[in-house]
């Protein structure tokens, strides 16, 4: 089978493309299109001029979603069977890749709120999980509880995009300025010292959660004078769901899902011809980079899985690998003008298979 995320083998990576559509300026300047979506053959294709010779590049992935795909698309057929196993008490991650302004955010957290509290139709992969989860539950008449934290990781420093005003001081200077620590748990795990923990218990609560965080991220932004593209956030749900046996006795199940929004593609994709240079200038992202090597790891087996060698790899230790399951969303833009930086994207993520 062509499906990478082949049970024999244990590996659980799952890679789906999304393609986005022009944007209304892009439509307005008549920007040619390079790249078409088959979404029943699961294929991409690049068209490239070279030499004044037409070559077709394709890729083949687990699912293909097209510039007029809708959220609730994406997220029915290539997420929703992840939240279920997470609510059989697996870890999971989903990852958004891709080039800066081809979707990532726009598909993990979506458009704005409706004013009238009604499910937003763009609403992204964040809060449709989440609503899924309390579903599923409500019904189930489960007892459960429900927590999120939500952090970014710029130049490997983790910031709690949660935590209240008065300890966020680290973002300021130098002399106040107060990373948070990722420590060992002594059992193979890693934890973050005095990350912010909401309990969440009803799904709107979430859009409150998502605001406050992508407010912090802007503050931080602006204060550090950074771009947004060379952080990574991550957004996790853990889940601990009472159940009892046959046998009367009761157990907790638990569950965890990481949803990250990466660094963009292009912190990377360019670095290899200069790598030194890049390094020297703190250009390359460790973290995008490490990130590639232990889902490679994962994929071929390779005996050693380099997870230490970046926080990000370290933060999600436990939710990849094993008995885990891993998607990887990766983001292009449809334009001539990205077509480098998209046929980048779609190498790494096809060879993530
Ligand atoms: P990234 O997070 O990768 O930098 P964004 O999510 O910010 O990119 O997307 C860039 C712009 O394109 C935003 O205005 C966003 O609303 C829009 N956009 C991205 N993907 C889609 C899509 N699938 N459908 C409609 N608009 C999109
Ligand atoms: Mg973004």
């Amino acid at each position: 089978s062509s499906s990478k995320h082949d049970k024999d083998k244990g590996v659980n990576v799952q890679v789906i493309l999304r393609c986005r559509p022009l944007s209304e300026d892009e439509m307005r300047i008549h920007t040619p299109v390079v790249i078409s979506c088959n979404e029943s053959r699961r294929e991409v294709c690049a068209v490239q001029n070279i030499a004044n010779k037409q070559i077709d590049r394709t890729f083949l992935f687990d699912k293909v979603f097209g510039p007029s795909s809708q959220q609730k698309e994406l997220f029915d057929l290539a997420v929703s069977p992840i939240v279920n196993e997470v609510l059989e008490g697996y870890n999971c991650t989903i990852f958004a890749y891709g080039q800066t302004g081809t979707g990532k955010t726009y598909t993990m957290e979506g458009g704005a709120r409706k004013k009238n509290g009604e499910f937003p139709t763009d609403a992204g992969v964040i809060p449709r999980a989440v609503k899924q989860i309390f579903d599923i539950l409500e019904a189930q008449n489960a007892e459960y509880s429900m927590k999120v934290t939500f952090l970014e990781l710029y130049n490997e420093e983790i910031t709690d995009l949660l935590a209240p005003e008065e300890t966020s001081k680290f973002v300021v200077d130098d002399k106040t300025k107060k990373p948070i620590a990722l420590m060992e748990d002594g059992k193979g795990g890693v934890f973050v010292r005095g990350l912010e923990e909401e309990i969440v218990t009803t799904a709107n609560e979430i859009y409150k959660i998502l605001e406050k965080g992508s407010a912090k991220r802007r503050t931080a932004e602006t204060l550090l004078n950074k771009q947004s593209s060379r952080s990574h956030s991550i957004f996790s749900i853990t889940i601990h769901i009472k159940e009892c046996t046959p046998e009367g006795e009761e157990m907790i199940k638990c569950g965890k899902l990481n949803l990250v929004d990466l660094a963009g593609s292009e912190n990377i994709s360019r670095s290899g011809a200069r790598e030194g240079r890049a390094r020297e200038a703190g250009e390359i992202n460790k973290s995008l980079l490490t990130l590639g090597r232990v889902i490679n790891a994962l994929v071929e087996h390779s005996g050693h899985v380099p997870y230490r060698d970046s926080k990000l790899t370290r933060l999600l230790r436990d939710s990849l690998g094993g008995k885990t399951k891993t998607c990887i969303i990766a983001t292009i833009s449809p334009s001539i003008h990205c077509l480098e930086e998209t046929l980048s994207t779609l190498d790494y993520a096809h060879r993530a298979k």
